[in-house]
């Protein structure tokens, strides 16, 4: 039968606009389908306006540093109407240069919400196409409990199109989105409280990082309330918010800002038309090549729940255009040594396993630890530590996991995430000659491992 299309993507997000150009250019009939921005979450409510919004926060420290170099300054004013205009330009930047990304390729666009009707077929804007392969990459949506007077809260969504910069926040959970986010509305001047449920934020990241991290979140003046949660939320006749946390005490804040989670993209999707099977967690089942139980149907990025991460989402892109269109091409997206970086102030990287994972999976291992005052702080009052630290196979001397507290950890990361895919031992670290004076030096010169 011909089809209108070889393959219709739904989502115009990291992944899907990775594998719908991809697939147009080894030569595939495409389409792509898109309800609400251009580019996703990453370029619209994600990971590009919160970096904007953590470098306007890190200005706060700078001001205050810059005196240390015979900088002065008159009082520094912020203003977030300018920041939030002056990122709103961007991603309308941005937005243009997908739309063109699209179209240059040869990529159909169709703008609006697309459903599926049946296993070959999509519906959008009343007008019904065609399709052999159906690609499913509509993402995430955050996830807000349902207490009482959980409507007062916000979102990620919402929270990069405030009006005014709260000057009371509560932010609620220990991810990455409520670590960043609490960063940068204390960096910007709110009374920030960060709330998590558990013992200590950041779950599944390495103990010395997350305990780092806790130490110099507090030593900035950071309100860290651990194993709480909040009760209910009353909207005051001020506007204000009365929050009743679970142990009773109570808290006022201006804004209420959940980050608990996503969960994926399927409103109104029609999977109901089709056999596609969600796992117990509700994200679309899919096996190694991204298939779903549909044979027609595939799906990739966050809406499959595996790692929620927009590199992730474009290697997953990356390999269904070829598996579909250039097959002698293939190959399967490497899991492991996912290099990561959490844009808290200050910021993590990490890359590998964690002491316990190693220790979990069996590994006898040798830790390295560095804690230090970094150079550029040596002429201001600040007293910010940076951590560097190393898990290493003491059998094979193979280094299992690299992490870091501090500025630029992403950036030092990436490159030390390429050493470790390549299977570089501690040795090969050791044999290095380190770039002096920079603070990523001081991976390649740890010598002595840490007792215990
Ligand atoms: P998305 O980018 O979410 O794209 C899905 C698209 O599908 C959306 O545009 C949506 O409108 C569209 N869509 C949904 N349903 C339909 C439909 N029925 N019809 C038509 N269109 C539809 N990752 C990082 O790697 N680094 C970061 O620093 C980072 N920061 C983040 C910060 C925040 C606040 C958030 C929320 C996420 C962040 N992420 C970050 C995660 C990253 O944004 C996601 O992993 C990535 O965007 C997933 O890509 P995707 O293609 O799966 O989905
Ligand atoms: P995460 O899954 O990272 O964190 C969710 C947090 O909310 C956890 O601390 C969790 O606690 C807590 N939580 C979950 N449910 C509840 C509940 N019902 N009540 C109270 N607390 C709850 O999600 P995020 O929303 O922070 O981010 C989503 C994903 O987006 C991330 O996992 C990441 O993949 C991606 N992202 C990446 C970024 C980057 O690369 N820099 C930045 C931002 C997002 P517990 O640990 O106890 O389960």
């Amino acid at each position: 039968m011909a089809y209108d299309f070889d393959l219709y993507v739904i989502g115009a997000g990291s992944g899907g606009v990775r594998a719908a150009r991809f697939a147009a250019g080894f030569g595939a009939k495409v389409a792509v389908a898109e309800s609400r921005y251009l580019g996703g979450t990453c370029v619209n409510v994600g990971c590009v306006p919160k970096k904007l919004l953590v470098y306007g926060a890190h200005f706060a420290e700078d001001f205050e540093q810059a005196s240390g170099f015979g900088w002065s300054l008159d009082e520094a004013q912020f203003d977030w109407p300018t920041l939030i205009a002056n990122k709103d330009r961007e991603i309308n930047r941005l937005n243009g240069i997908y739309r063109n990304l699209l179209v240059n390729s040869g990529v159909t666009l169709h703008e609006g919400h697309a459903k599926i009707v049946d296993p070959h077929q999509v519906e959008i804007n009343g007008e019904r196409f065609t399709a052999k392969n159906i690609l499913i990459a509509t993402g995430g949506w955050p996830q807000i409990p349902e207490i009482p007077g959980h409507e007062h809260a916000i979102s990620s969504n919402q929270a990069f199109f405030l009006k005014e910069l709260p000057k009371r926040v509560l932010v609620v959970g220990g991810g990455y989105i409520a670590v960043e986010f609490a960063g940068i509305f204390h960096g910007l001047g709110a009374k920030t409280t960060l709330l998590y449920r558990g013992e200590l934020f950041l779950r599944g990241f390495d103990g010395s990082v997350r305990k780092h991290l806790q130490e110099e979140l507090t030593k900035r003046g950071m309100d860290l309330q651990f194993n709480t949660d909040i009760e209910r939320i009353d909207k005051q006749a001020d506007g204000s918010l009365n929050v009743t946390l679970k142990d009773g005490r109570q808290l006022e804040a201006d804004c209420v800002f959940y980050a608990t989670g996503r969960r994926p993209m399927l409103d109104n999707l029609g999977l109901e038309n089709t056999g596609v099977k969600l796992d117990k967690k509700g994200f679309v089942e899919v096996d190694e090549l991204y298939q779903t139980a549909e044979p027609s149907i595939l799906a990739l990025g966050d809406v499959i729940g595996r790692v929620q991460l927009t590199p992730v989402a474009l290697a997953e892109g990356m390999a269904v255009a070829r598996r579909l269109f250039k097959p002698e091409q293939y190959r399967p997206v490497d899991y492991k040594m996912i290099p990561t970086a959490v844009f808290s102030l200050p910021n993590i990287g990490t890359v590998g396993l964690t002491e316990e994972e190693a220790r979990e999976a069996g590994h006898e291992v040798q830790i390295f630890e560095s804690r230090f005052r970094p150079m550029k702080l040596t002429l201001t009052e600040c007293q910010e530590r940076t951590l560097m630290k190393l898990v290493v196979d003491a059998r094979t001397d193979k280094v299992l996991g690299c992490h870091m507290v501090g500025p630029e950890a992403g950036e030092i990361v990436q490159g030390l995430a390429i050493a470790l895919k390549a299977g570089a031992t501690k040795r090969d670290f050791d044999e290095t000659i380190g770039v002096h004076p920079t603070a990523a030096e001081e991976f390649v010169t740890m010598r002595t491992p840490v007792a215990g």
